[in-house]
């Protein structure tokens, strides 16, 4: 009879308990590890999504929590009126000029002439310093004389030079602007202003809602707190400013 062979201990086994033992020990190391990487992984996939949600890429208005405050700016129309109209956009910039002389009529004359709809214009700075000087123009004419502003605002779309490239926003055609369209303005006192830049806390505040309103186009154009995809389409306009004012009721 073959006898029983008492239980061996497999060779190094407290070697390979050992081993087994930090083994688990890097395992466990390694498990935090996996778990962050997913968790900055989703994290990531999370910030391209709401990203692109944001930025309305499917052609879809995009909804904010709150409409861009109205504190210092300049309004057209009944300042109580229940939908309000923001136009973000830049004296510099072609597009806005003919959104300025295209859209805007047709906005008045439905909207804000009949009290429905209050508009304010926030500047964007896209095309650097001219759209700066220009931004800094407006904002003084406003600060010294807010009855003339619409129509200095309306002249400096109207000077836009025909090509984009050309440099036509100087300080002389700004001064020159105001001595033909804000009759009061005091012309050496603005030209000073300008020189000074005392409007740019003005222009700061503009610069800080188009970062909160995350405006990458110019024109944009928001309905109380939802961004349009197309600024051009007066039909999608007209539609969100009639859902606006049902709303309102
Ligand atoms: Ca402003």
């Amino acid at each position: 009879m073959a006898k029983k062979s008492p239980p061996q201990r497999r060779p190094h086994a407290k070697k390979a308990k050992n081993a087994t033992k930090s083994a688990n020990k890097s395992a466990n190391n390694v498990r935090p590890l996996i778990w962050i990487s997913l968790a900055v992984i989703g994290l990531l996939v999370l910030v391209v999504a709401i990203n692109q949600f944001l930025q309305g890429q499917d052609g879809q208005p995009v909804q904010y929590r709150e409409a861009p405050s109205l504190e210092g700016q300049p309004v057209l129309g009944n300042g109580n009126a229940p939908v309000t109209v923001v136009e973000f956009g830049d004296y510099k910039c072609p597009s806005c000029k003919i959104w300025e002389e295209r859209i805007l009529p047709r906005l008045k004359e439905d909207y804000i002439d009949k009290g429905k709809v209050r508009f304010a214009f926030i500047n964007v700075l896209f095309h650097g310093e001219e759209s700066k000087l220009a931004s800094l123009a407006a904002e003084t004419v406003f600060a010294k004389h807010a009855d003339a502003f619409w129509t200095y605002h309306h002249a400096l779309f109207e000077a836009q030079a025909s090509s984009h490239d050309s440099r036509w926003v100087t300080k002389e055609r700004l001064v020159e602007l105001a001595e033909r369209h804000v009759p009061d303005m005091n012309l050496e006192m603005f030209k000073e202003e300008l020189d000074r830049e005392t409007a740019l806390p003005a222009v700061e505040t503009d610069m800080a809602l188009v970062d909160k309103f995350q405006v990458e186009l110019t024109p944009s154009v928001m309905i109380n707190n939802v961004m349009l995809p197309d600024p051009f389409d007066y039909e999608a306009i007209q539609a969100m400013i009639e859902q606006q004012l049902e709303a309102a009721k």
